[in-house]
Formats: C-alpha cells, sequence, structure tokens
C-alpha cells in the first residue's frame, strides 16, 4: 500500500461527525454503553473506561464487572448490573476488556447484535472467526503488543510495519481495528478474499494529534469508553475510532500543556478538547 491508501483526520471532519444533542435528544437516543471492564486485580481500568465513556457523550452508561464499588464510588451516574452482561439491559453498543483480566463477559458481549469494541484483555486469545460471524459490527483497539499476538507476530514486527498491520487484522477479523500508539492508525473492516489473501476496508485513517504524554497507565481504557460511547450513538465504527482517537489526543494536549498527565486528567480534558472541536461549527 502506498501514501494514497493514508487520510490524515480533519479538525472539520471531526467537527462534523461528533453528535450534538439537540431538542429532541433524550439519553437513550443519545445512546446507552455496556461497559464490561475490571478484576480484583484492575478495578480502575474499569473507572476509567467508564470515565471515558460518560465523558464521550454516552447518555447512560451499564457497568458489568467485579468493580461495580469502585465504579460507583468514583461515578454516581453509572447504573451497575450483578450477572452476566446479557442480563444487564438494552444497550446500543459494548466495550468489553480494559483490565478485565479473566473474568469473563467476553464471549456474550460477542454474541449481542450491537456494535462491541474489544479492547485490552478481552483481546487475549480473540477468535478471528467468532468475529466474522457477528451480525453487528466490531471494532479492536490493540497497541503494538496485543496486534502481535493476534497476529502472531513479535512486537517489533508490527513497529516496523504498522499500515500493513492495522490492514492485516482489519482484513483477518471483518472489523474496524485502531492500532495504538505513536500515530494511531484507522483501518475499516475489511474483508478475507478466497485466495486467503487480506484485503482491507479502504483507506487507513492518521490520527495528528497523539502526544507521548498519552503513554501513561489507563490513557488506553480511557480511549475504549469514549470510543465505545460513539459507537452507542451511532457514528460508523470507523468515525467512532477515529473521532475518539482525534478528542483523545487533543484531551491528552490540553490537559498536558507540556507536562506528564494521569489517565484521569486527560479524561477530564474531554469536554475542553470536544468544545475546541466543534466551536468553529
Ligand atoms: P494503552 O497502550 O492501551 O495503555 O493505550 C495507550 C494510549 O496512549 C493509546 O491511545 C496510544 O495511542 C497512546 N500512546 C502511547 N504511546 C504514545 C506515543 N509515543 N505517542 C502518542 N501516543 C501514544
Ligand atoms: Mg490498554
Amino acid at each position: 500500500p502506498g501514501v494514497a491508501d493514508l487520510e490524515a483526520l480533519q479538525h472539520q471532519d471531526v467537527a462534523r461527525l461528533l453528535p450534538v444533542p439537540g431538542a429532541e435528544s433524550d439519553k437513550y437516543r443519545r445512546g446507552v454503553l455496556g461497559v464490561v471492564a475490571g478484576s480484583a486485580r484492575y478495578p480502575g481500568a474499569a473507572v476509567l473506561a467508564v470515565e471515558g465513556a460518560l465523558r464521550g457523550g454516552a447518555g447512560a452508561v451499564r457497568y458489568v464487572g467485579p468493580a461495580a464499588d469502585a465504579v460507583i464510588a468514583a461515578h454516581p451516574e453509572t447504573l451497575v448490573h450483578p450477572g452476566p452482561p446479557d442480563r444487564a439491559g438494552r444497550v446500543q453498543a459494548w466495550v468489553v476488556g480494559p483490565g478485565l483480566g479473566d473474568e469473563p463477559g467476553v464471549a456474550e458481549v460477542l454474541a449481542s447484535d450491537v456494535p462491541v469494541l474489544v479492547d485490552a484483555d478481552g483481546l487475549r486469545g480473540l477468535d478471528p472467526s467468532l468475529v466474522r460471524a457477528r451480525s453487528a459490527p466490531t471494532v479492536l483497539t490493540p497497541h503494538a503488543g496485543e496486534a502481535a499476538a493476534l497476529l502472531g507476530a513479535t512486537r517489533a514486527e508490527v513497529e516496523a510495519g504498522r499500515l500493513a498491520a492495522v490492514r492485516e487484522l482489519a482484513a483477518r477479523f471483518g472489523a474496524t481495528v485502531l492500532l495504538k500508539g505513536s500515530t494511531t492508525l484507522v483501518c475499516g473492516a475489511g474483508t478475507e478474499a478466497a485466495s486467503g489473501a487480506a484485503v482491507a476496508g479502504g483507506a487507513v485513517r492518521v490520527n495528528p494529534t497523539g502526544t507521548g504524554w498519552l503513554a501513561t497507565a489507563g490513557s488506553g481504557d480511557v480511549l475504549s469508553g469514549l470510543a465505545g460511547s460513539l459507537l452507542a450513538a451511532g457514528l460508523r465504527p470507523v468515525d467512532a475510532a477515529s473521532c475518539a482517537a482525534y478528542l483523545h489526543g487533543l484531551a491528552a494536549r490540553r490537559a498536558s500543556a507540556g507536562g506528564p498527565v494521569t489517565a484521569g486528567e486527560v479524561a477530564g480534558a474531554l469536554g475542553g478538547a470536544w468544545r475546541d472541536v466543534t466551536a468553529g461549527l
């Protein structure tokens, strides 16, 4: 693939795509996101994914998992549900995986008929045929190490060929793929030709807003929730993923102002980043 297959994300495109509530909006129409995340070992990942979702404009967030106490303590707005995801009530999209460890939930969520974003521990051992068989879109958000594990490659191989890696994953899984890193790449769902050759889903989008300050624990969890909230709002998967990457980078720059930031501070700056993007409309 050549340079012509790359598109840089533009401010104006993101501004047009972000859903702004109007007089007819209610919380259900704005999108209800289900989040399956966290474990006894990583309760904070659940808190940060939920925060990313709430600050990404979700009308409501349903949380399923073992970190309900921590989630409620940090975000009393959250609806917490004991029991499996399929008992949690209607959602417009799911996020599964941040800090999930060995907790269940991935298979149940993949069996649903709404868009699903799979991140972090949810990506471990993920079966391409299970994802390809879904009736609704799937978004995968690996970093280079997670992408390498999915491809049976080394991290160094992925880093040396990021464009090929994101296209190959999109084709193998029939999913939209957001490959995280110093330049985040987003590729629409691909297909696999009868020959077995990978056919990627259109041009790969490149996010220009990243900053090295994002390389901090938990920032990926915020991105998952944010992208999930945009999926729940009804954006096309490739638009949800790329708008999320764009806002996430802007928020980090805003929060950082040239110095270190925590993932929670990045999440806290998402509203301001959103305003920056839509102010010119
Ligand atoms: P995770 O690996 O899941 O913790 O997510 C880390 C987040 O930080 C992702 O959004 C990455 O794209 C971002 N990130 C990591 N390293 C860099 C970097 N060197 N420059 C810009 N963004 C980065
Ligand atoms: Mg991560």
